[in-house]
């Protein structure tokens, strides 16, 4: 066998439990229960632009597929198969233990079968499609939102960017963050876990959903625009760290808690009525699901203070080509 059989049969070949046909033909066979249709996206992650390509290899593993349930999750659908293709510079066989490990460990977590992929030579780039099942005509989708809504938002907020900014030295000086909320910090950063059980709770619940990979302002921005609504959020209900919260009005963090990116919370809309259930559902999932705003007519954005006057808001996201 080449290196590259052997590379591919050692590293991403592995049993699969929805599938038919996995890894090793030319394509794999997969079947979708009765009543479902399929629900697809792809996330690219590029050394140097989404990852520093020295990182650590198993977070990098889990995170290129975390990102992806992450979609799934965002759609209301069950993540059940991907694929992965990756270009890599060279063979450096004990990083790619550390990645493939990584990457099953989230596949294990989530039951998703790695069925497929593509392995090549080049700048270390990763791609991995996601495929799951959804119930005909039920997924939440970004253009849902109604009016008089409530928007809500899963987790804590910022924690992400912080670490990043931490790893970029770009915190100011003043800030200085405690050795666990740190590792706290980068552990969202590096190993984000999707909310796919809470994806699948609100089927019934949300009128649209929507992961944030790009902060928190950008990502509900494309829900209120699919339909030109508004929006207000409070920045004292926003989820978020001892930290954060102690610092919300310092712009630095304010900004890293709004537009930082990189949480992998989702952000949904559903009516008032739903409130009882939606609680019900984070204490079923052991998940804080925050209550943060509301949806109005008038397409704009708001963030409200304490005393509920808007707040000035720089950066809405990351943007990769801005
Ligand atoms: P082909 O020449 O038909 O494209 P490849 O040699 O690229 O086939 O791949 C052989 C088999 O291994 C295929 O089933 C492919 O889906 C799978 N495969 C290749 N790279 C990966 C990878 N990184 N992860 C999972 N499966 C992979
Ligand atoms: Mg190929």
């Amino acid at each position: 066998m080449t290196p590259e059989f052997n590379l591919i049969k050692q590293y991403f070949t592995r049993p699969t439990r929805n599938t038919k046909l996995g890894v090793g033909d030319d394509a794999a066979l997969i079947s979708l229960s009765a009543g479902m249709e399929l629900a697809i996206s792809a996330d690219m992650l590029v050394a140097g632009t989404h990852f520093f390509a020295d990182c650590d290899a198993y977070q990098l593993g889990w995170k290129s597929l975390a990102v992806n349930i992450s979609d799934m999750a965002a759609m209301g659908a069950n993540a059940k198969w991907a694929t992965l293709a990756i270009a890599l510079p060279d063979i450096n066989e004990s990083w790619l233990a550390e990645f493939s490990r990584g990457f099953f460990a989230c596949a294990d977590s989530f039951n998703v079968d790695l069925i497929g992929g593509d392995t090549t030579r080049g700048s270390l780039t990763i791609s991995v499609q996601i495929m799951g099942e959804v119930p005909i005509g039920k997924a939440l989708r970004r253009d849902g939102a109604k009016v008089g809504d409530d928007i809500w938002v899963t987790g804590s907020l910022g924690d992400a960017a912080i670490g990043l900014a931490h790893l970029q030295n770009k915190l100011q000086p003043h800030f200085t963050l405690a050795d666990h909320y740190l590792e706290y910090c980068l552990n969202a950063l590096h190993q984000p876990q999707p909310r796919l059980a809470l994806g699948l709770n609100l089927l019934e619940i949300a009128h649209s959903a929507i992961d944030i990979s790009d902060g928190l302002l950008s990502d509900l921005g494309h829900i209120l625009k699919a339909h030109n609504l508004g929006g207000a959020i409070y920045l004292n209900k926003l989820p978020c760290s001892i930290f954060t919260k102690q610092h919300q009005h310092e712009k630095q963090i304010q900004q890293y808690l709004l537009a930082g990116g990189d949480d992998y919370e989702l952000c949904f809309t559903a009516p008032q009525g739903s409130r009882n259930a939606i609680e019900k559902i984070a204490s079923d999932l052991n998940l804080p699901i925050s209550l943060i705003g509301s949806i109005h007519e008038g397409a704009c954005l708001i963030v409200l203070d304490n005393e509920n006057k808007p707040i000035s808001i720089g950066k809405t996201g990351y943007d990769h080509f801005a």
